[in-house]
């Protein structure tokens, strides 16, 4: 097999406004290099700073190089009609080369190969990321030594991938070559098809046997010893930083623990609050042999605790534990799902190209995505999506998530081969965390597997578990054994929301066509109704099963005239802010023949769905199959459940705020809990044992008053709740400065304009002075699309990576990214404002770009503004509280370490003159206004030393 690697150096990031400095190439063949090409190409400006630091390439050098036509024609005759191979080449080279006319015909991108054989490689598949895995020593960023790099770590990467089973070597070059895959043939091992790939993939292994008796609620627990715990806060000769706040802070959830209460712990940023919660919990699992669980708000903070904060604690305790990280189950890929896309997709052989190259950027076709993906199931111990590295998902069409990943709730033992085999991932991540000391889950999964003893809602084997092992607290968990009642709920100034979310009853177009789907569509239940009752030549059922198919068309148009005919004459047409659109019930109730309409639709389709649901349940009453039984209990079930929101959704009682909300075209009927408080003592207090509530930002003014009340940790028993408050260990003082710049006013209609375009250029420069390192907080997706679109050019052409949140996907990988490389800047909205922790002068510079009030309209906040008073005082006693918080969070990104410094750039002037807000930053910290030189003064100050 022959071909050339290719590798040039330029002047920047931008394919568009860089130059071409150096060209290098290596012709492989026969698994050796033959021939070698390099060339300098003529540069007649200065080159950058940056780039002559990062490759050693001076002016001098270039300046009297061929011209760049000339050196384009010597490589095209190096290269010939071979293909070639270039590292990140599809971003990068291959799209500068053909900006400059030297479009390439047959191109390959190595990232697929390194993905393909480390597909979980924790540091990533960058030149620098393999060089470091290979111990290859460092990228020396010139043309033609990265050539010879990148071929070195091919030779490694195919060795390393040949140690892997035969039976995996076999299916993975089927399927390569299957796929049409160009890398498929330096791939070892003999094409076989070996079954679906799932048949591959390892089942779960139990950490420790379940013991009978430990399924027993544990009321007494051994205490831990709190000496042990304040040693491992002491200093060390590694680590000498004595930091009493956080050692303070273990001590009393050690307490907490070991007396079975709960406690409400503010500690400020800097305390090193996840491993003073870490270290107790860990210790009080191992001790008593049940799992602590910690739940975090966000998926970035679960992925941080779990590949940051965990190996640390497995050193600083010397201890081998064993640690599962439970996401909500569309996390998941769905094996079967897998399996079909890939039997689809591979099932001829290709005729077109395996890639889609658009004006800017190359999609992998789905049967690209089967091939790549098919190596990481085999790898992954976990097929969590957010494992995905940031280019491969960016480069993946969003649908195939959407087809891949776990969506269906007969997911049970019984109905699902995959699942009783304990090879389904989402079935392993909860066997893991009914298996594990400590888990690490997230509020959505906690609230929402919160069910009523008698397991109605369960859905899972674990809660049928445990119904039947005899253990009667109030409630159980979906998810979790009965002796998992320890739970830490880290970022709890977002409990309130995440409690609003998890309780809340919605009804859907495609909720309630999905459901129709798996009562009517392909693998629907009504032939099998029909064969039933045919095969039992049962009249009854006869009758049941003709009444069950009758029923699908009246619901489906009664779902299409609710959704297409009643909602949209009821509500607004639909704006272009991007926002979410509301209409409160309470609105319509004003128009009362709307609200009778809506409301009878809406009674209509739940009196329809609960006739299938006891038609269904008398099949399910009269079959012997237990699996068929099974799914049509499930599906009866399904059907019940959304009748009865739609029963929560159309009742009047004062509990509930019920409203409509259309959000990017999806319209949605909902209806939220006015108040968490009550359920969340119900519910989470009154069932743990110990529950600690802990997050940077929970005081206003230094009182717990607010959150008492707003997440009910006020109607708890006094002596069996305590709370604490720590102060940062920062010296703000000398560590930031704040600043507002001065000519730059938020605004409202016209003003936003002018306001955004101000912002942008100030941060363009600032940027740009800063070198980067730098995080822009925006306030809605719209907006960080903007900011993106308008600054990626000018930054790349400055040596300067924009990197954004993309809507919908998780900001794991891009922080990663983000964290690894000084000079890179990254934009994103409302999950950046919090739980990213990114210490050292990768983050030294950060933008907000307004107040992060939440947008006005959403009826459940004006509803609690009301229990407030409503009006001004609904506003600063609900709304404001709110955005203090919410500031106070994406403040606390920046300083993360006692050798940190950083500048904060606020461009809503607003803030000046709310004392709420400015009173409320750490001690230290100082809002200032400031001229444009002095603001970009203090950002070059930030500038990495020596550039
Ligand atoms: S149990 Fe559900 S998610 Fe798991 S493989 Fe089966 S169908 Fe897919």
């Amino acid at each position: 097999m022959e071909y050339v690697i290719l590798d040039i150096e330029t002047t920047g990031l931008d394919p568009e406004y860089s130059a071409i400095i150096e060209v290098g190439a290596v012709l492989v063949s026969k698994n050796k290099i033959q021939a070698e090409y390099s060339s300098f190409v003529r540069y007649e400006d200065e080159v950058p700073y940056n780039i002559k630091k990062l490759t050693g390439i001076t002016t001098e050098m270039v300046k009297d190089a061929p011209p760049l036509s000339e050196v384009l024609k010597e490589l095209g005759a190096f290269i010939g009609k071979r293909p070639v191979v270039s590292h990140n080449g599809f971003s990068f080279d291959f799209k500068m080369l053909a900006r400059n006319g030297f479009p390439i015909e047959e191109k390959y991108d190595s990232m697929e190969l390194a993905f393909f054989v480390l597909p979980t490689n924790p540091t990533g598949h960058s030149t620098k990321a393999l060089s470091g895995y290979f111990e290859l020593g460092d990228v020396p960023h010139r043309a033609l030594e990265d050539c010879r790099l990148e071929f070195d770590i091919i030779k490694r990467l195919l060795k390393e991938y040949a140690s892997r089973p035969k039976d995996q070597l076999s299916a993975l070059k089927w399927t390569a070559e299957r796929g049409g895959w160009w890398w498929a043939e330096m791939l070892p091992g003999k094409p076989e098809s070996q079954g679906p790939i799932s048949g591959l993939v390892q089942a779960h292994v139990p950490y420790r046997k379940r013991d009978a008796t430990q399924t027993q609620m544990l009321l007494e627990t051994k205490k831990i010893d709190t000496e042990r715990v304040r040693a491992l806060f002491s200093p060390t000769p590694e680590y000498l930083e004595e930091r009493p706040e956080q050692r303070d802070m273990a001590l009393t959830i050690a307490d907490s623990l070991n007396n079975h209460t709960h406690c409400v712990i503010e500690a400020g940023t800097g305390v090193g609050k996840s491993k003073a919660y870490l270290v107790p919990s860990v210790l009080f699992a191992l001790e008593n042999q049940i799992p602590v669980i910690v739940s975090t708000f966000t998926k970035a903070l679960q992925d941080q605790l779990f590949f940051k904060e965990i190996p640390h604690l497995c050193k600083i305790t010397n201890k081998d534990l064993r640690v599962a990280v439970l996401k909500g189950k569309h996390n998941y890929v769905c094996l079967q799902k897998f399996d079909e896309l890939a039997e689809e997709t591979l099932q001829t052989l290709p005729t077109r190209s395996l890639y889609e190259f658009g004006h800017d950027e190359v999609k992998f076709t789905p049967r690209l995505a089967v091939v790549l993906l098919s190596s990481w199931i085999l790898t992954t111990g976990r097929g969590d999506w957010d494992e995905l590295p940031y280019w491969l998902v960016d480069r993946i069409h969003k649908n195939i998530e959407g087809d891949v990943c776990n969506s269906d709730e007969l997911c049970t033992s019984g109905i699902c081969d995959l699942f009783d085999a304990q090879k389904c991932f989402f079935a392993k991540a909860k066997l893991r965390a009914g298996d594990a000391d400590l888990v690490i889950a997230n509020h959505a999964v906690v609230l929402s597997g919160i069910i009523p003893t008698d397991g109605t809602e369960a859905t899972t084997d674990d809660s049928d578990e445990a119904e039947q092992n005899g253990v009667q607290p109030n409630r159980t968990h979906a998810v979790f054994p009965n002796e998992a009642r320890f739970l830490i709920l880290d970022e709890a100034h977002h409990l309130e929301q995440a409690a609003t979310s998890a309780w809340s009853e919605i009804v859907s177009a495609p909720g309630l066509q999905r459901l129709l789907q798996q009562m009517y569509g392909k693998k629907g239940v009504d032939k099998r109704l029909q064969t039933i009752a045919k095969n039992k030549a049962n009249e009854r059922l006869v009758g049941l099963a003709t009444n069950f198919a009758g029923l699908e068309q009246d619901t489906k148009l009664a779902i299409n005239n609710l959704f297409d005919d009643i909602i949209p004459a009821i509500m607004p047409p639909r704006g272009t802010s991007g926002w979410s659109e509301y209409l409160a019930f309470s609105t319509i109730e004003m128009t009362p023949d709307h609200a009778k309409v809506l409301k009878d639709s809406l009674s209509n389709i739940a009196s329809r769905l609960r006739s299938m649901a006891s038609i269904l349940k008398a099949f399910a009453d009269d079959e012997e199959n237990p699996v068929l039984k099974k799914v049509l209990t499930i599906r009866a079930r399904r059907a019940l459940i959304t009748a009865d929101s739609i029963d929560i959704i159309t009742d009047d009682g004062p509990a509930y705020v019920r409203y409509i909300e259309r959000r990017g075209g999806i319209i949605e009927i909902k209806a939220d809990l006015l108040s968490v408080a009550e359920t969340l003592k119900e519910e989470v207090y009154d069932n743990f044992e110990s529950v600690i509530l802990t997050s940077a930002t929970i005081t206003i003014g230094q009182t717990f008053n607010f959150f008492d009340d707003r997440c009910g940790t006020n109607l708890v028993e006094a002596a069996k709740i305590k709370h604490r408050l720590l102060p940062s260990s920062f010296d703000y003082e000398k560590q930031v400065q704040f600043l507002v710049p001065e000519g730059i006013a938020y605004g409202s209609g016209e003003a936003v304009r002018l306001h955004y375009e101000l912002s942008k250029n100030l941060i363009e420069e600032g940027v740009i002075a800063a070198g980067g390192g730098a995080l822009i907080l925006c306030s809605s997706h719209p907006q960080v699309e903007s900011f993106y679109n308008d600054l990626v050019r000018p930054f790349a052409k400055s040596g300067l990576y924009l990197l954004r949140q993309i809507r919908g996907r998780s900001v794991g990988s891009v922080v990663r990214e983000f964290a690894e490389d000084v000079h890179s800047v990254l934009v994103g909205t409302r999950s950046l404002w919090q739980g990213v922790d990114v210490p050292g002068p990768s983050l030294r510079a950060l933008f907000i770009i307004k107040l992060p009030y939440d947008p006005p309209g959403n009826p459940v906040n004006e509803a609690r503004k009301e229990t407030y008073g409503g009006g001004w005082r609904g506003f600063s006693e609900y709304s404001e509280p709110l955005a203090v918080l919410a500031l106070k969070q994406g403040f606390g990104r920046l300083i993360r370490k006692a050798t940190d410094k950083g500048v904060v750039v606020m461009t809503d002037d607003r803030i000046l003159r709310k004392r709420a807000f400015t009173t409320s930053f750490p001690k230290g910290v100082v809002v200032k206004r400031a001229d444009k030189a002095t603001i970009l003064a203090a950002l070059s100050a930030l500038r990495p030393s020596g550039e």
